[in-house]
């Protein structure tokens, strides 16, 4: 037996990656570059990142603010849940995210939308996220990255159900 077999097993399972989703929005001050920005700090801690398109919107709620531009993003991650949840925090904040009220205007907004095909319920997470199957600009570019709407926990995203006539897809400034 190798003396390091019990350590690099060891090793190996906690290198286990998982498949990992994130829903990507913003509204307010340049919010392609805000997106932009946001995806560049999830790329250190996701690796293989392929992104959606972009697509604006009229928000829901309130109508007297900005259009959004949603997007999404899928990876392969070794954090948890709940540090993936601090990583998509932090990017929040640092990109000052203001929240003035429920639906309102924000700089970016990051939601983990799936986490493997794990179901996460706790008192700060829900995964997969709820309104996931609700939202056009959320299954729009979720079809970019899965085109058989077919999602890691098995749900089906059938492109069929949903009016995507008013999501205006535009292109990214780069790649
Ligand atoms: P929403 O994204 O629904 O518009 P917020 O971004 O203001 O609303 O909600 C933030 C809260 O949602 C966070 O405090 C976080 O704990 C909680 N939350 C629950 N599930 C998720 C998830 N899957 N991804 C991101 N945040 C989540
Ligand atoms: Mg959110």
């Amino acid at each position: 037996m190798h003396p390091n077999e019990n350590r690099v097993g060891a090793v190996a399972r906690m290198s286990v990656k998982t498949e990992v989703f994130i829903g990507l929005g913003s509204n307010l001050g340049d919010p392609i570059g805000q997106i932009q920005t946001a995806i560049d700090s999830l790329s250190e801690a996701l690796e293989g990142l392929t992104r959606a398109h972009l697509y604006r919107s009229k928000p829901l709620g309130p109508q007297d603010q900005p259009d959004f531009i949603n997007t999404a993003v899928q990876g392969f991650t070794h954090l948890s849940p709940e540090s993936l949840l601090s990583l998509c925090q932090q990017i929040e904040a640092e990109q000052g995210r203001i929240r003035t009220q429920h639906w309102g205007p924000r700089t970016v907004d990051l939601d983990i939308l799936y986490y493997g095909a794990h179901n996460i319920r706790t008192d700060v997470l829900v995964i997969p996220h709820p309104e996931i199957m609700h939202r056009s600009f959320v299954t729009r570019p979720l079809l970019d990255l899965m085109p058989q709407g077919l999602m890691p926990t098995g749900d089906h995203i059938d492109a069929n159900r949903y009016d995507f006539s008013e999501l205006i897809r535009i292109d990214h400034h780069k790649d």
